[in-house]
């Protein structure tokens, strides 16, 4: 699989250059952050206690692929 042209954990605020829907990329920027993990594992947003990467991580990455028109990229570490 190729790799990631950005960091799935750590994606940048600003839209990539290449990115095609700027729009989708900031609000799959926003939905990454609230969906972080914390220091024990859990989602800080999703409760009761869902481990992360929860749901909402899941379509961040989902999200920031799709704006840069590589959705068949997705790491299996953000797979369900
Ligand atoms: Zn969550």
């Amino acid at each position: 699989m190729a790799p990631l042209p950005f960091d799935p954990n750590d994606p940048p605020a600003r839209p990539p250059s290449a990115c095609a829907d700027y729009l989708m990329w900031s609000m799959a920027y926003r939905l990454h952050r609230d969906h972080r993990s914390s220091a024990d594992g859990f989602c800080v947003t999703c409760v009761p206690g869902q481990f992360s990467p929860c749901i909402g991580r899941y379509l961040a990455v989902r999200g920031f692929l799709t704006s840069r028109n590589l959705p068949d990229l997705l790491p299996a570490s953000e797979r369900l």
